[in-house]
């Protein structure tokens, strides 16, 4: 009965969100749909170019609460993906070549029990693997403290969040004391080679915005962070993606809450670039959520925008179909078309 309310919430709040974004707020101001801005920049419908990323979102449990997460995520989130969902996953790995990079999310991802056998499977697979650590993890519990090595030992990419070089902004938008921890566990990951040179082993960095605006240049950014971190820390990383933050979940409560919704909307409408928009993310991956349901993208998900295909789960995964599909397209897509585009990967021009 419980978990049945609080689907029905997860879906109201969903709905009520894709309201808020197609519509603006009651008595409030009309958006140019984005459908509408594609159609005039002879993009629309959005198909994919050619699947290559698997994305798997492994689960909404994570040790942080951090104020801006799309993915609402918590020490409280029940959703976990199981070993069964874990192996169709695999068996649509096996089946096409095509699907070069796994993309492993949450939350925590290694908060999943299985989390581990899992990368092994795919190294076996022989796929290249990107975790989104979110560094703290590495700190939380003894159990952990042996993940620097465990990703050294399958050559896994590791992209981490920390939202700026300086403790206040970081633990501001993070929670207290994980500006601290961050750096603790980037020194970990450098000393065994994540981040140097010459070791081919990749440590990129994420920064996001701390509020109703766009990232400032992503290649200066980058420069700063490095002169930054390397000075005061001696810490060395490889790239620095620098992404938009989308209004929907906790970001979009907070700029409803703040009265700065739209203002924040009008500002990424009005820096809509078709250089982007052709390069967004969603056109080369495909995203699998913690019950093995297919999206277009992590956002979707969060937004519960179902898949416009008949595989619409990791049980039918078709490739040939999905990449026919239409995608899913709303108003939070302007966050991946603003400026110099935004994906998980960073900026897209
Ligand atoms: S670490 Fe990532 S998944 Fe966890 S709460 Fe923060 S943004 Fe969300
Ligand atoms: S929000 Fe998702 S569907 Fe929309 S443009 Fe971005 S990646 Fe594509």
């Amino acid at each position: 009965m419980k978990s049945l309310l609080a689907e029905h919430n997860k879906l109201a709040i969903a709905a009520e969100q894709i309201e808020i974004l197609q519509h603006g707020q009651p008595g409030g101001f009309a958006l140019v749909p984005f459908q509408q801005k594609l159609e005039e920049t002879g993009l629309y419908p959005l198909n994919p170019t050619n699947i290559e990323t698997f994305q798997v979102n492994v689960g909404k449990m994570c040790n942080q609460v951090c104020k801006h997460c799309h993915v609402d995520a918590g020490p409280d989130r029940k959703e976990i993906m199981t070993k069964e969902t874990m192996q169709q996953c695999l068996e649509a790995l096996k089946n096409n070549p095509s699907l070069k990079t796994v993309d492993l999310t949450g939350g925590a991802p290694e908060m999943n029990p299985d989390f581990r056998w899992f990368a092994e499977e795919i190294k076996k697979l022989n796929r290249h693997i990107i975790v989104r650590c979110n560094l703290t993890i590495i700190l939380a519990n003894k159990k952990y403290h042996n993940l620097p090595q465990f990703y050294k030992q399958h050559n896994i990419e590791v992209v981490s969040s920390l939202p700026f070089y300086t403790q206040d902004r970081t633990d501001r938008q993070r929670g207290n004391g994980v500006f601290e921890d961050s750096i603790k566990a980037l020194q970990m990951l450098n000393e065994i080679g994540y981040g140097k040179d010459g070791t081919g082993l990749i440590l990129n960095l994420v920064f996001n915005p701390a509020g109703a605006f766009l990232p400032p240049s992503q290649h200066a950014l980058e420069i700063e962070y490095k002169h930054a971190l390397m000075e005061k820390y001696g810490i060395g990383f490889n790239n620095l993606y620098a992404i938009t933050n989308l209004p929907i979940s906790r970001f979009l409560d907070y700029l409803l809450q703040t009265g700065n919704y739209e203002k924040y909307m009008e500002k990424l409408v009005d820096a809509y670039n078709p250089i982007a928009a052709q390069n967004v993310m969603c056109r080369n991956t495909i995203s699998v959520g913690w019950d093995g349901s297919l999206y277009d993208c992590d956002f979707n998900q969060m937004l519960e925008l179902k898949l416009a295909c008949s595989s619409n789960h990791i049980s039918q995964f078709n490739i040939e179909s999905l990449n026919k599909r239409n995608i899913v397209i709303g108003q939070h897509c302007y966050g991946c078309t603003a400026g110099a585009g935004s994906s998980c990967g960073g900026a897209v021009t």
